[in-house]
């Protein structure tokens, strides 16, 4: 049967090797949904090769642009943040949601309300509102796929054991373009050094992320709520290849590791089909071409951010919202050149510092506590920038 797929996010990097997948396999999805936020006119291309039934784009001006361009377009055509819920509401047998950051935290948790198979990349969602959205899914017996390719490794080990059943789950982390480079090197980095990854090709967050290394401390979080593991059974590991995606090790000390090219492909591809496999246009991994496997602890002195993100896991509530909403606005902030690399991690600590300990319940209180930190974050950058 052919499954009906729903991508938002579909302009990202994400969006890219999910339309791969489905062009491979026309005979096993069909695209329902594609959303944009500004790309009016890679929307438009996307939506007159894939046809869905609904788009969304996030402005009025990029609703006519995009009706400019493909005037004789059949489906709806949504807009804003109101779009998106909308959007997220129609049933279909996958959402893949590869919004990046905290917009999409909204469309996540209607996608969890609906029922179905929630294939999740955007990791921030989990990380501001892990407790509520992973409620909501068991609350409307919602299946939520890590798409994430450490998460998705866990999930691939895991089997039928949880995260409870584990003496330790280790995420690796490859390092970034910084991997080598001291702090007073770091302090003189551009955006286009920082986005620059080794292995990965991803969108601009997402990239500087990997080289604070605030990535690993997000996916830390989003592993913690993900597979309900206690903060002091979770570490990272510096993997240089990212060849090895993640580890689990059980009581009697077996390990197993998960290894793949790095290539979303293979976890999209995972989540799309599961709990089948398909041909992703992956090639073979070859080991012996490879050569060697280097892993090495990672050193939270030059990589602030990891620390401050176990921190804000291990605090719990609030802090992991106040964690994310910072660094959001840091990220954006330095890729703006309004910001050194380094005082990323310095404006992270300020704001997570001035946090109470509150719990914040539901939805209103979680937009409540990142607008504050937001707040607080604008200022820094301000005064600091
Ligand atoms: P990207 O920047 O390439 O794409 C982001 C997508 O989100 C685009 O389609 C954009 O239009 C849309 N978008 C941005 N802001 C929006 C807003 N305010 N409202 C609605 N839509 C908005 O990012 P990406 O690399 O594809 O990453 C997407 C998500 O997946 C992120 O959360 C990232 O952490 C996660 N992820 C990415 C990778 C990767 O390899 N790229 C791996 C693991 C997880
Ligand atoms: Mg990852």
């Amino acid at each position: 049967m052919q499954r009906r797929v729903s991508l938002f996010g579909a302009t990202g990097t994400i969006g890219d090797n999910v339309l791969d997948l489905v062009a491979r396999h026309p005979e096993r999805f069909s695209i329902a949904v594609l959303t944009a936020d500004t790309n009016a006119s890679k929307l438009a291309q996307l939506a007159s090769k894939f046809v869905p039934d609904c788009v969304v784009i996030g402005t009025d001006a990029g609703r006519d642009e995009f009706l400019a361009l493909l005037p004789d377009y059949k489906g709806s055509v949504l807009v804003g943040e109101a779009g998106l819920i909308e959007a997220a509401q129609q049933h279909v047998d996958i959402v893949v949601m590869a919004i990046v950051g905290f917009a999409g935290l909204a469309p996540s948790l209607t996608c969890a309300a609906q029922g179905g198979v929630l294939a999740l990349a955007n990791k921030e969602a989990l990380v501001a509102a892990g407790p509520l959205l992973m409620q909501t899914a068991r609350d409307n017996g919602t299946q939520i796929l890590p798409v994430d390719s450490e998460h998705n490794a866990i999930f691939q080990l895991l089997g039928t054991q949880s995260g409870r059943d584990l003496d330790k789950m280790v995420l690796t982390a490859s390092g970034g373009p910084f991997r080598t480079w001291t702090l007073a090197e770091m302090a003189q980095a551009t955006p286009a050094q920082a986005v620059a990854h080794p292995n990965w090709t991803m969108g601009a967050k997402i990239s500087v992320d990997s080289a604070t290394l605030m990535n690993k401390g997000l996916e830390l979080i989003e592993a913690h709520y993900l597979f309900d593991i206690a903060p002091e059974k979770l570490d990272v590991l510096v993997h240089q290849q990212s060849i090895v995606h993640g580890l689990v090790y059980f009581a009697d000390g077996s390990v197993l590791a998960q290894k793949g090219s790095p290539d979303m492909r293979i976890p999209l591809g995972y989540c799309m089909a599961y709990p089948e496999r398909i041909e992703t246009g992956v090639a073979p991994l070859d080991l012996a071409a490879v050569g060697r496997l280097d892993f090495d602890a990672a050193d939270r002195a030059r990589f602030p951010c990891l620390a401050l993100a176990e921190q804000a896991m291990r605090v719990g509530g609030a802090a992991p919202i106040v964690l994310n909403a910072a660094n959001e606005v840091a990220v954006a902030a330095f890729l703006a050149d309004g910001l050194p690399f380094t005082a990323i991690s310095a404006l992270v600590a300020d704001v997570l510092d001035s946090e109470s300990s509150n719990r914040p319940v539901g939805l209103e209180a979680v937009l409540d506590v990142d607008k504050k930190a937001r707040f607080a974050a604008e200022k820094f950058v301000k005064s600091r920038g």
